[in-house]
């Protein structure tokens, strides 16, 4: 139950050499793990649930990056808001509006991914076209977020050739979205697409962030977290 040295450092060489940035997702996963992780130099660490990211940001080194990578409730930005450095799963004008409140209440911009809605199952959050055509109209208004780019989930099956649609899809929607200005989106612009089970076809069809957990750190359990 602990990290798979082996493991992290092959993925860390190969996604290098893509010039892709390693999100180590450590939900439900020890402070250990996560200090063990760091102690190899990983900064980047990605959480989905309000009060555990909170808990662990307070007791571990000041300089990781967090990435907020779970569906995020209005109510519970003022909670991530002093510290985030990402939030990936932006998926509605009302949220981005809440953080833009906090972050000025903060004095700070945050950096947010728009979430897009790419998986075939009802289940996946994220915003369709229409909708971050809407998204794009307000943001002239939203002086505290800054949209670096976009996050999208596949959906969860074994069929590789639907999940290679489907990334191809958000990678069209990423090239369409770099041509918005600069001063709306952030110059340097991220995708995030690619967990455990699909990153390296997630770099094939263009990601420049991977979002992974248990190939680093174990399969979760959640009933005993
Ligand atoms: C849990 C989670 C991951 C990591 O999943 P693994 O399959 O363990 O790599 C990546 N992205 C999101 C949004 C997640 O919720």
């Amino acid at each position: 139950m602990s990290v798979n040295i082996t493991a992290y450092q092959s993925i860390v060489s190969e996604l290098s050499a893509e010039n892709v940035t390693l999100v180590a997702v450590s939900k439900t996963k020890p402070a250990q793990d996560i200090q063990e992780m760091y102690a190899m130099g990983q900064r980047d660490f990605g959480e989905n649930y309000v009060q555990e990211l909170v808990e662990k940001q307070a007791a571990l080194p000041q300089d990781i990056r967090w990435h907020f990578i779970g569906h995020l409730q209005s109510n519970k930005v003022k909670y991530i808001a002093p510290f985030v450095h990402l939030i990936h799963g932006v998926d509605s004008a009302k949220l981005l509006q809440e953080i833009n409140k906090q972050a000025l209440k903060n004095n700070r911009v945050i950096d947010c991914l728009l979430q897009v809605y790419i998986a075939q199952e009802e289940t996946k959050f994220g915003l369709d076209a229409a909708e971050l055509a809407a998204i794009k109209t307000t943001l002239p208004e939203l002086s505290n977020v800054r949209i670096c780019g976009l996050m999208g989930m596949a959906s969860l099956t074994e069929n590789k050739q639907i999940i290679e649609n489907e990334f191809l899809s958000l990678k069209k929607i990423f090239d369409a979205f770099n041509q918005w200005p600069v001063g709306i989106r952030a110059e340097k612009t991220i995708l995030s697409m690619g967990m455990s089970s699909d990153y390296q076809l997630a770099v094939a069809c263009g990601s420049n962030m991977v979002r992974i957990g248990s190939l680093l750190f174990g399969a979760r359990n959640y009933s005993t977290n």
